[in-house]
């Protein structure tokens, strides 16, 4: 592949496509995720591919709810996998989590790559090698997961999840924390907190408040997460967004 100038106005944004397609040619990536990167990008540009006060008020409290949890679970899906591996382990080390391989084009092979990339980069224990449950109220392919993973899970961090299986997962108690860029997505909308934000931003930002809110009064803690209102926090991004362009030109 051609090398990227480092001086391109856009090399980050171009090493991340770079790394996803190359991820694609190793086969831990789906092809569709390039489709669903291109989507999320989108909504990143518009986002002016930063972390806004919003969100960041959603990754404080997805960070209370993960160390709340009695049994939480970070999904791994092809394309966090391909972004920031790294990350997502530190993540789970921290909080501490299960960290599943859950993929909704699941193949044998897809999982045995992602297992060796995260292996490499430092994971213990990882899920999902096994799929012997199914996520409720969906057809046998997409609900596959890890009996002692996520099917047993109080609550997810699903990157970059589809609407359907959002759904599904609430449908069967779980809290579900969502990482989406788009705030329009089903996933977005059926999650109880919502992440408008790129992965790469905000694993470590949740890992951040993870570290914080470590050995803080935990009713407070929970206080935060019962107040939480989701929607209120999607109409001000889109408000935020409509703002923003208003004022572009
Ligand atoms: P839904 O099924 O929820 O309505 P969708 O069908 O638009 O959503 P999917 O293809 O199921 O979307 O999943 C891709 C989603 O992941 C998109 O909404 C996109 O914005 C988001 N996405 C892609 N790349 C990233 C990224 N790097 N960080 C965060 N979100 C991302
Ligand atoms: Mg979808």
């Amino acid at each position: 592949m051609e090398e990227i100038p480092k001086n391109h106005p856009r090399y980050d944004s171009l090493k991340i496509r770079e790394k996803l397609s190359n991820a694609v040619i190793n086969g831990i990536t789906h092809h569709t995720g390039l489709i669903a990167h291109g989507r999320g990008e989108a909504f990143d540009y518009i986002l002016g591919e930063k972390t806004n006060k919003y969100t960041y008020e959603a990754e404080k409290i997805s960070a209370a709810a993960l160390l709340l949890a009695d049994d939480p679970v970070v999904s791994i899906n092809g394309n966090v996998a391909a972004l920031n591996p790294g990350d997502c382990i530190n993540l789970s080390n921290e909080i501490p989590a299960k960290l599943e391989i859950n993929l909704f084009h699941r193949s044998n092979e897809r999982v045995n790559k992602i297992y060796v990339e995260l292996k490499k980069n430092g994971a213990d224990k990882i899920y999902g090698l096994k799929a012997d449950a199914n996520i409720s109220f969906l057809d046998h392919n997409r609900g596959l997961c890890d009996k002692d993973g996520i099917f047993s899970s109080d609550v997810v961090l699903v990157p970059l999840e589809d609407g359907d299986r959002c759904q599904a997962l609430r449908k069967m108690g779980k809290k579900v924390i969502a990482i989406d860029l788009n705030p329009l997505s089903r996933t977005a909308r059926e999650a109880d907190i919502s992440i408008i934000d790129n992965v790469i931003r905000a694993i470590p930002n949740i890992t951040y408040w993870v570290e914080k809110y470590r050995n803080f009064d935990r009713d407070a803690l929970k206080e935060m997460v019962d107040n939480w209102n989701n929607n209120l926090m999607l109409k001000n991004i889109c408000t935020y967004i409509s703002k923003r362009l208003n004022s572009m030109f």
